[in-house]
């Protein structure tokens, strides 16, 4: 009577933790409470223990579905970056940006300069920071933005598209300076970005200087008010020097090279 007691006790108790999402609880309390029962642990340590898991699973989850939604293209963190390559993009100003103070600002975040220098690289490892901090996050190449956006107007599908963007902590606008002119397009990039402006952060990647935007948007006024918004309250870091692949790869070369030669004399 009492085991049948204890086993209705326990159906019960699993339904509960099922129908209250306390997945970990259902996983861990058998175990943990054999645990407790054998060292005398108190019961509140038998709890703590459960939530202790609980929480970590669902923060585990909550970042998981954070980096699923930011749609990164593939992962890059800082703990790869060879600092050493770029000799002014200081390391501590970049980590300190990771921390997130200025996504609570809405502050923008611009990497230029040359192709292979590792804007990408670094945009990406600010997004998955970023992510872990609970933040809403969207990477996307300025091209393929542009694309959707028109897209998006032709079906008359803009004002709920942008509105997602609203919603978002960080845009990550990769490679702005690729993008193939159109008025149309550019037009509503620039629309965008000004509905976010100094409510959603942006890190905007481009290896054009300022100077040549005009491109990018064909219209010297639209550039201008682009730039002013972006970086007005924005972070700028400025990559110089060859690509580092490219200097990689030509490293590795010589080495091989130098390896193989004879010994001379
Ligand atoms: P960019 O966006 O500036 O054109 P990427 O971020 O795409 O450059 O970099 C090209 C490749 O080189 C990537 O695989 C990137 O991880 C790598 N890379 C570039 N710079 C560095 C660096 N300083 N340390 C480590 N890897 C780097
Ligand atoms: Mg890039």
């Amino acid at each position: 009577m009492q085991s049948l007691q204890n086993q209705d006790q326990q159906v019960l108790l699993e339904n509960y933790l099922s129908a209250l999402g306390l997945s970990m609880f259902l996983h861990n309390y058998q175990a943990y409470a054999k645990d407790a029962a054998r060292s005398g642990e108190s019961p509140e340590r038998f709890l703590l223990a459960l939530c202790e898991d609980e929480w970590s699973h669902r923060e585990a989850n909550r970042v998981n579905r954070a980096i699923t939604a930011a749609k990164l293209p593939f992962f890059k963190e800082f703990a790869t970056y060879d600092w050493s390559a770029v000799e002014n993009i200081p390391k501590s100003r970049v980590l300190e940006l990771a921390q997130g103070g200025y996504l609570e600002q809405a502050e923008n975040v611009l990497l230029l300069g040359n192709p292979g220098l590792g804007k990408t690289h670094l945009a990406i490892a600010l997004a998955l920071s970023a992510c872990r901090q609970a933040k809403r996050v969207r990477f996307y190449r300025a091209a393929k933005l542009v694309d959707e956006l028109m897209t998006m107007q032709h079906t008359l599908k803009l004002s709920s598209f942008v509105s997602r963007f609203e919603k978002l902590d960080l845009l990550v606008l990769d490679e702005l300076g690729y993008i193939p002119v159109d008025p149309k397009g550019t037009q509503l990039l620039f629309q965008l970005c000004s509905d976010l402006y100094e409510r959603v952060s942006m890190i905007v990647t481009s290896n054009l200087r300022f100077g040549e935007w005009n491109k990018i948007f064909g219209d010297e006024k639209m550039t201008a008010a682009f730039i002013d918004r972006l970086t007005h309250k924005g972070h700028i870091l400025e990559f110089v020097g060859e690509s580092y692949r490219f200097r990689h790869s030509l490293q590795q070369g010589l080495q091989s090279e130098g390896e193989s030669k004879p010994e001379a004399g």
